[in-house]
């Protein structure tokens, strides 16, 4: 495979760049080899971006939306082999890349597209008859830098609002998973897409992605990844004032009540648990529950996770392998620790296989609040398990942590789940569901999960630059 960077319309081929191997999880083989990109590759994309951001910003907001679709419809004309990449990329289940991942990054693309062409701003009358109107511009070149967990889903979900808005994008996706986002590129050439609106770049974070981030013309970066990697990004940022949105770790809870429907609270934990291997920010890893109903809820949990099919991305797994092996070392570390401080584990999952980065879920019980397996963000398929006996108790075990991304509560009654809402520190709550995703709100975490909101108008102000006129 032969994966390249795209500037200003071509593939840009840096002389003797360094080459990373990109790994296929399911087999723990080299299936790719990625080039590095220089300071020198970074550079020469925002000079296209430059460039191109006149034409591109004083297009119609319909026209864009137009050529956001040709994306997206691009896609879909090469559904299967988009499926197919993103599946040996990261190994998740194929059928998860054919419903979940590729689906929405075509839904992201379109969805912008349509927001274009909806984006107002807002004008203030006053007594007296002055008025103020607010002016929305977009900013010029912007960084857009993600994840590997879902590789094209989150890179077009940062790119889409970016260039609806008007800007031009320089985009990194994860050195892990690169080929989605190489596809996108060809796609991009496949169309004739503008020149210089998008350019792909690839390599690690040091020292591509900081590159991108330092660069003098940069004017807005949208970051998701890891909290110190956002930390690092901010720090950066701070001298020269430039804007950014982080998105970044989770350690999300998930209370149960006795009065909740147990059987949608079970199936619904065991996907929030396990969905992408635990892979998701939004993963709930932290479960209290009811004293109650904690032992029943244990071994129906614990019983459910042993049904999970663990194997590769082809046939009928629930759950693929982890993306590589020093995070299924990390992953394992966690665990490890917590057998040594005398937790109970239940391992679940059927035999996995013998080559690749297998893991099974996991489930923790016995361990005390203040343990690094209730405190840190392990990102793998391990929950670990803690009761609580009143509402004040479950409320502040679940803030009792640094991140502030989601919280799920399953209970009836609905005094209850209005009351924890305001009282939950995290900026996604879900009341009896989980990962129910309406593109159109804000999307985002507080405390160390993050810096500002994705989604909808939230995304689009975020790309814009704002301008109040006032006529007395
Ligand atoms: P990471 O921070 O290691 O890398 C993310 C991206 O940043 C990659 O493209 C990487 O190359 C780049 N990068 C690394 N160092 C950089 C630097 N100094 N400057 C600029 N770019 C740099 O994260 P990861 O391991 O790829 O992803 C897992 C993390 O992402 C987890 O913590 C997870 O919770 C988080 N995540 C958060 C959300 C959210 O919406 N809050 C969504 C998905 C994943």
């Amino acid at each position: 495979m032969n994966i390249q960077a795209y500037i200003n319309g071509e593939w840009f081929v840096e002389p003797n760049a360094e080459q990373l191997s990109i790994y296929n999880p399911a087999e723990a083989k080299v299936y790719a080899q990625l080039p590095i990109a220089s300071a020198k590759t970074v550079d020469a994309a925002y000079g296209a971006a430059k460039a191109a951001f006149p034409a591109w910003s004083n297009l119609p907001a319909a026209q864009r939306g137009d050529w956001m679709r040709k994306l997206a419809d691009g896609i879909e004309a090469r559904f299967e082999e988009f499926v197919a990449a993103e599946s040996r990329d990261s190994g998740k289940p194929l059928h998860v890349s054919r419903t979940v991942d590729i689906p929405r990054a075509m839904t992201n693309l379109r969805f912008f597209a349509d927001a274009a062409t909806q984006f107002a701003s807002e004008s203030h009358s006053a007594l007296g008859g002055s008025v103020n109107y607010t002016l929305r511009h977009p900013l010029g070149p912007v960084a857009c830098i993600s994840p590997w967990n879902l590789p094209l889903y989150l890179f077009t979900w940062k790119i889409a609002p970016a260039l609806a808005v008007g800007n031009t994008v320089v985009a990194k996706p994860s050195e892990v998973t690169p080929v989605t986002a190489h596809l996108l590129a060809e796609v991009a050439h496949e169309i004739s897409f503008p020149k210089g609106v998008l350019n792909i770049v690839h390599g690690t974070g040091l020292p591509t992605g900081e590159a991108i981030v330092n660069h003098p013309a940069v004017k807005a970066v949208s970051f998701t990844g890891g909290t110190s990697t956002g930390k690092r990004i901010a720090k950066n940022l701070a001298p020269r004032l430039i804007k950014y949105s982080l998105e970044l770790g989770g350690k999300n809870p998930v209370l149960v009540f006795p009065d909740a429907d147990m059987d949608e609270a079970i199936r619904t934990t065991v996907r929030s648990s396990f969905a992408n291997s635990g892979q998701i920010c939004l993963c709930g890893s932290r479960i209290y529950v009811h004293s109650s109903i904690y032992e029943s809820f244990r071994d129906r949990l614990v019983a459910s996770a042993k049904t999970l099919i663990v194997g590769p991305p082809e046939g009928d797994s629930k759950m693929g392998p982890l993306v590589s092996g020093p995070h299924r070392e990390k992953v394992a570390a966690y665990v490890e620790q917590a057998q040594a401080d005398g937790a109970t584990i239940h391992v679940g999952g059927t035999e996995l296989p013998s080559e690749g980065y297998y893991y099974p879920p996991t489930i923790i019980e016995g361990l005390s609040q203040d343990h690094v397996c209730f405190q840190e963000e392990i990102f793998g398929p391990v929950i670990t398990l803690h009761s609580f006996d009143t509402e004040e108790e479950a409320l502040a075990l679940a803030n009792d942590c640094q991140y502030g991304l989601a919280a799920v509560v399953w209970s009836k009654d609905i005094k209850r789940c209005m009351r924890l809402s305001v009282g939950l520190n995290a900026g996604i709550i879900w009341i009896n569901t989980w990962l129910n995703r309406d593109l159109r709100t804000p999307f985002g975490g507080m405390n160390q999960s993050g810096y500002g909101r994705e989604g909808g108008q939230e995304a689009m102000r975020f790309f814009s630059n704002v301008k109040n006129v006032c006529i007395g």
